[in-house]
């Protein structure tokens, strides 16, 4: 008898074994559908073997081994048990989350072929077909002149063909990638790609450090063709779901005849499942993508490039919390290839392995296009120069000069919504979320008042719930109340917002950026979905309203992330032939972070934070892990983390665990959240440690009580 290990999707951390016919090691890696309890789930093969610990009357055979596509190649199954291990997660629960939701089913995945030859009897039928046969005739000549890919016919007409014998499924087309190079690197780009086109083969991370505007893209394109030139694929990760479009168009106009493929979540599930087998065939020679990209199936990548490599959104905020950008370096590691890194803010973690020469520094230090200088950063005193209604005096003459001049001017304010509260003026009641520990933002514009953290939305009231005063105030602003007062203040002008609300349908923030492009906006106003990438040539005014909120946040990576953006957004400014300026408002203008940020110092301003984390013993100079719990109340979710506390693994000397305590968002979708903090000066005495607290954590009975461990958490 032979027995299958399957890794399933159940939250327990451990294998199943199914009885089988007949299997042999070639068969690790492929799906197989198996009963479990009365469900029918799908699996994949981690090991085919002789025997089971299970009893063999109690052992269930597998329904169907299935070959709808080829099995899952050993090194993407081993990235997977490393993040299984690292993040502490089933494996089963990790293939499944880096599969395309349509390999997740229980079933055969039925595709059809991505392109059709034409048959002996085929080309014979060509002759002898009646006239009428239009459809079937044409599909023919065209097979005979050449492979045809299979989205050229319609359904109805290969499937005929097919039936007759006349057409036959084949593998699309080989092409040959071609690589134009319309620039003469600078010479700081030259030695970033000669230096990593020396590594190709090896493994090797570098971090590309290089302002906005220094042509890190370029450097990107290189390096990718060279790893194209050794018959190797290219592996390039963003940040932004919204970038990837472009980015795509801007490689496939730099490489003629080479297939690239796209994954985000925003690719619908079919098609995603066929680029996501494409890739496995190796019939993508590039392929883009958000964070689930990592886990592209690519049979011999050449080069990984993770683009912005400090954005949180690398990292994943729930289920398997796994850092696309940490599995990249990984990845890299063990397919023994190079892995660029770039940023003009790099994170801490980064920098650090950086500086100690763990990572190869790669600096742009200048702008890429001659005579594109930095734009020019001012700080603007509030104290000396109030803001009225948001936008100080200097600022305004700033953002009249624009629209003198025929300019585009940003104003940039990270909250969407009319207002962050609604105010009851005569007791001081607030409006909150009933579902969550937070205010309930006002839309003026649907009369609504919702709750950016669980959705939750109810109509603006009429009177104070508690005392019946008709006067509620909107307290505060965001991006709405700011485009209505600006454009009171500039009648003339065209205005425009751009946040999460007014770019909700797919597409329309391609189409805002056409008309921003297009002139048909003189001042925009947006959060930071305006800050990432999007490069307006005539916009030369960026104006940042309340980045001190961020100064006093209470988490310590937010001066890290508040230096990050503002130098993101300064970015946008003046990156063609028009030279840009970049006006501040803040109470603090000495702050170091400001006065750093002025003299365009990512590298001083680095410096200053890893010395402070040094001395608090934060990351990078500690690793850190928290046990989350959430329940229906607070007391419940911390009587589970004592618990867990207290029956815990002995505790080694490196690693520190702390007392539990509500999370900063306490309450969120009418679950309160609670959680212990672990910190270790050495990252394998941690692992050490989460492994047996994981273990002991799956194998109790599971209560009421919700819990999940966060390795290397970005959020408190
Ligand atoms: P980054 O990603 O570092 O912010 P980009 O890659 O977007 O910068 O490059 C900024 C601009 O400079 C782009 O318009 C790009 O086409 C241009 N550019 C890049 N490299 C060169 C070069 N060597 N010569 C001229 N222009 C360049
Ligand atoms: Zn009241
Ligand atoms: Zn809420």
């Amino acid at each position: 008898m032979t027995i299958l290990r399957v890794a399933l999707d159940v939250p327990l951390p451990r294998t199943f074994d199914y009885r089988v016919e007949r299997a042999t090691p070639a068969d690790v890696g492929r799906r197989v559908v198996v009963p479990f309890g009365p469900r029918k789930l799908a699996g994949i093969v981690v090991e085919v073997c002789e025997s089971s610990e299970v009893p063999p009357e109690r052992l269930r055979a597998a329904h169907a081994l299935l070959d709808d596509l080829a099995p899952l190649a050993r090194d993407w199954l081993a990235l997977a048990r490393f993040t299984a291990e690292y993040y502490q997660r089933p494996l089963g629960e990790v293939i499944h989350a880096a599969l395309p939701p349509r390999l997740r089913r229980p079933e055969p995945l039925r595709l059809g072929p991505t392109a059709y030859a034409i048959t002996q009897a085929g080309r014979a039928a060509i002759a002898t077909l009646p006239s009428r046969s239009l459809a079937r005739r044409a599909a023919l000549e065209l097979a005979a002149a050449g492979t045809v890919p299979a989205d050229s016919i319609t359904a109805a007409v290969a499937r005929d063909l097919l039936a007759r014998g006349w057409m036959e499924p084949c593998p699309a087309p080989p092409r040959t990638p071609a690589f134009i190079a319309p620039h003469a690197l600078t010479s700081a780009q030259a030695a970033a790609v000669e230096a990593i086109r020396a590594a190709l083969g090896t493994y090797r991370a570098c971090l590309l450090l290089g302002i906005t505007g220094s042509g890190k893209t370029e450097v990107y394109l290189h390096v990718a063709a060279a790893a194209l030139a050794r018959g190797q694929q290219a592996l390039v990760l963003v940040p932004e779901i919204n970038l990837t479009p472009r980015l795509a168009e801007e490689f496939a106009a730099r490489f003629p005849g080479a297939r690239i493929v796209t994954l985000t979540s925003a690719v619908p599930d079919t098609e995603r499942a066929r680029a996501w087998l494409a890739v496995q065939r190796g019939e993508a020679d590039i392929v883009l993508g958000t964070r689930l990209a990592v886990f592209a199936p690519l049979p011999a990548p050449g080069i990984v490039i993770v683009d912005e490599e400090h954005d949180a959104s690398f990292k994943q905020q729930d289920g398997v919390r796994y850092s696309a950008r940490d599995l990249a370096v990984f990845r890299a590691h063990a397919a023994g290839v190079p892995v660029v890194l770039g940023s003009a803010t790099p994170s801490l973690e980064t920098y650090q392995h950086a500086l100690t020469g763990r990572y190869t520094l790669l600096e742009l230090p200048r702008r890429a296009r001659e005579g594109a200088a930095l734009p020019a950063m001012r700080l603007v005193d509030l104290r000396t120069d109030p803001a009225d209604d948001g936008v100080c005096a200097s600022l305004a003459a700033a953002v009249r000069a624009r629209l003198e001049r025929g300019e585009q001017s940003l104003l940039f304010l990270n909250r969407r919504g009319y207002a962050p509260v609604l105010v009851c003026g005569a007791c001081a009641w607030t409006a909150g979320c009933p579902r969550c520990s937070a205010h309930l933002v006002v839309h003026l514009g649907e009369r609504a008042l919702r709750c950016h953290h669980c959705g939750h939305a109810q109509p603006v009231p009429r009177a104070c719930p508690t005392c019946g005063n008709v006067d509620l105030v909107p307290f505060g602003r965001g991006t709405q109340r700011l485009e209505a007062s600006v454009a009171a203040r500039f009648p003339d002008a065209r205005v425009m917002r751009i946040d999460s609300d007014s770019t909700r349908n797919r597409g329309t923030w391609e189409a805002m950026a056409a008309s921003i492009r297009a002139g048909e906006a003189q001042i925009l106003i947006g959060t930071q979905i305006l800050a990432k990438g999007h490069d307006f040539p005539n916009l030369t005014l960026v104006g940042v309203l309340n980045a001190d909120a961020a100064l006093v946040a209470p988490d310590y990576r937010a001066p890290e992330r508040l230096f990050a953006q503002l130098m993101q957004v300064s970015g946008r400014a003046g990156r063609a032939d028009a030279p840009g300026e970049v006006l501040i408002q803040t109470r603090y203008p000495e702050h170091p972070l400001y006065q750093a940020l002025v003299r365009h110092d990512f590298r001083g301003f680095a410096q200053r934070l890893l010395e402070e984390r040094e001395q608090a013993g934060f990351p990078p100079y500690v690793y850190e892990a928290s046990l989350r719990a959430e329940a229906r109340q607070m007391a419940d979710a911390i009587a589970f983390l004592q618990r867990a506390c207290a029956g815990a693994p002995p505790l080694d000397a490196a690693v520190t665990m702390f007392d539990p305590v509500p999370l900063t968002l306490a309450r969120h979708n009418a679950w309160e959240r609670a959680q212990v903090l672990l910190q270790a000066g050495s990252r394998r005495a941690l692992q050490t440690f989460l492994r047996e607290w994981s273990d002991m954590l799956y194998g109790a009975k599971p209560g009421a009580v919700r819990w999940h461990l966060d390795v290397d958490p970005l959020e408190f």
